[in-house]
């Protein structure tokens, strides 16, 4: 029976016949319900490379055991389902944290991998799937492949950034970091203008760790002003404890039925956050709300209104298209959160990986058509730059770009399960999604 099914986005909208998987030697219908499969991890993607529109897909929340966990090595193997949020309960005690995370500790470990996630420690780390050890994939003909960079070593590569194509990732070991505790220093600096962007990430990069900066894309004193945040890993307080499931603060309870964000409250909004605060500041703060402001506020995706939200995130690896990009984001009514980050030249994992050298620019907007007619025009910017969109961001890219942006693409193909497929790679696979 097929369900009403969601991204972290909300937008697309989608319906599947959903089969939770609890254990990776549960059989499953591959052959019996004649539509194709996905695995679906967290469902916090922003387009619909989670999606499997009319078909099924395979959820993983609960199979989610730790298989293994070596408190010495920092080596942990587990079942593809369990959140970084779980890792992290179990690691941090010990003294071992997540090598890379994303903005949100509630992925998957197959999500991760999938989408070959990066986060702010981009320049000195890579993404994640660079810390992956060896993964078990399952394929819907009953084989299953060890994979690693020595073992089935094309397969590995074709499974991180893979976006769920190539099987179910039934288990995944991943090399920790060491950490001494659970804070981080960190500083926060206002800046001015997209040069003073790059003049501090060139100072930051060898020093700190994380590295990203908020940027009020309304502003018309200075293009791409914001506040840049950096920070390490605190060394000189006491080792962490354990902690209890995190959730959020506050929720927003519904959907409202409407968007509350618009020029006027953004522009508000943008202007108290950039200048409510001194010009800098230093502060050692637990690493929750450093690496996850946004799971604070539960379900904080509502508040775009009942069409959801349009993301776009996009690798430009040219100084010229970051300031093309910023002066029409600003004319699109500006995005309401916006980050910009420039990641490092440490190569990716997988074959179709999004991270590379270049600055990240990542916008959201309420979905509205305005904004749908407008984006091709970001999209031409980052093609004509040589860069790409993240396919974990999108639900809209024409198949033209993602053809583009990603030259490897038929690379993918051989690797694909012939059960398996998504609404993001029909989209853009598609004739019709050609212009
Ligand atoms: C607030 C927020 C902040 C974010 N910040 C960042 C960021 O800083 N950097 C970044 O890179 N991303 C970021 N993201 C995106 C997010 O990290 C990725 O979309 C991630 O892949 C989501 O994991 P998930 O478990 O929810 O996977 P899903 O969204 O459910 O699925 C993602 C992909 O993984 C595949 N998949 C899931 N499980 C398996 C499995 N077991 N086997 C095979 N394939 C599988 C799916 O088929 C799909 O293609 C952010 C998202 C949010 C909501």
């Amino acid at each position: 029976m097929l369900r009403d099914v969601q991204n972290w986005a909300r937008f697309p909208r989608s319906r599947s016949i959903v089969i939770p998987v609890t254990s990776p030697d549960q059989p499953l219908p591959f052959n019996e319900l004649g539509v194709s499969f996905l695995p679906f991890g967290m469902g916090r993607s922003l387009g619909d490379s989670c999606l499997n529109d009319n078909n099924a897909l395979l959820t993983t929340p609960a199979m989610s055991r730790v298989m293994t966990f070596d408190s010495q090595s920092g080596r942990l193997t587990a079942e593809a389902g369990i959140t970084f949020d779980a890792i992290m309960r179990l690691s941090l005690p010990h003294g071992w944290f997540l090598p890379v995370t994303p903005g949100t500790r509630f992925v998957s470990l197959g999500g991760a991998v999938a989408n070959d996630v990066h986060g702010k420690n981009h320049h000195c780390a890579g993404t994640f799937g660079c810390h992956v050890i060896q993964l078990m994939l399952r394929r819907s003909d009953g084989s299953r492949m060890q994979c690693s960079a020595s073992e089935n070593p094309e397969w590995f590569r074709a499974t991180i950034g893979g976006l769920g194509l190539t099987g179910l990732i039934e288990w995944v070991e991943v090399q920790l970091k060491p950490v001494t505790n659970s804070w981080i220093d960190t500083e926060t600096i206002r800046y001015r203008d997209v040069d003073e962007f790059y003049a501090l990430n060139e100072e930051s990069a060898a020093r700190f760790e994380y590295v990203v900066a908020w940027v009020d894309t309304l502003s018309t004193r200075g293009l791409g002003r914001g506040i840049f945040m950096r920070g390490n890993h605190n060394t000189n307080r006491g080792p962490a404890k354990r902690q209890g499931p995190s959730g959020p603060h506050f929720s927003i309870p519904g959907v409202v039925p409407f968007s509350l964000l618009n020029r006027t409250t953004l522009k508000g909004f943008n202007n108290t956050f950039y200048w409510g605060r001194p010009h800098s500041k230093a502060a050692t703060v637990p690493l929750g709300p450093f690496f996850y402001p946004l799971d604070s506020i539960g379900a904080y995706h509502r508040i775009y209104g009942p069409g959801g939200m349009i993301q776009w995130q996009a690798l430009i690896p040219s100084r010229e298209a970051v300031h093309d990009i910023l002066k029409v984001s600003g004319s699109l009514g500006g995005s309401f959160l916006t980050v910009m980050k420039v990641m490092g030249d440490h190569p990716s994992a997988g074959l179709l990986s999004f991270s590379g050298p270049g600055a990240t620019i990542a916008l959201d907007f309420p979905y509205s058509r305005n904004v749908l007619e407008m984006l091709p025009r970001l999209d031409e910017i980052v093609a004509a730059a040589g860069g790409r969109l993240y396919p974990a961001k999108d639900a809209r890219m024409s198949g033209a770009h993602f053809r583009r942006y990603y030259p490897h693409w038929q690379e993918l193909l051989p690797f694909i399960d012939p059960r398996f497929s998504s609404s993001f790679w029909r989209r853009v696979m598609s004739p019709a999604a050609s212009a």
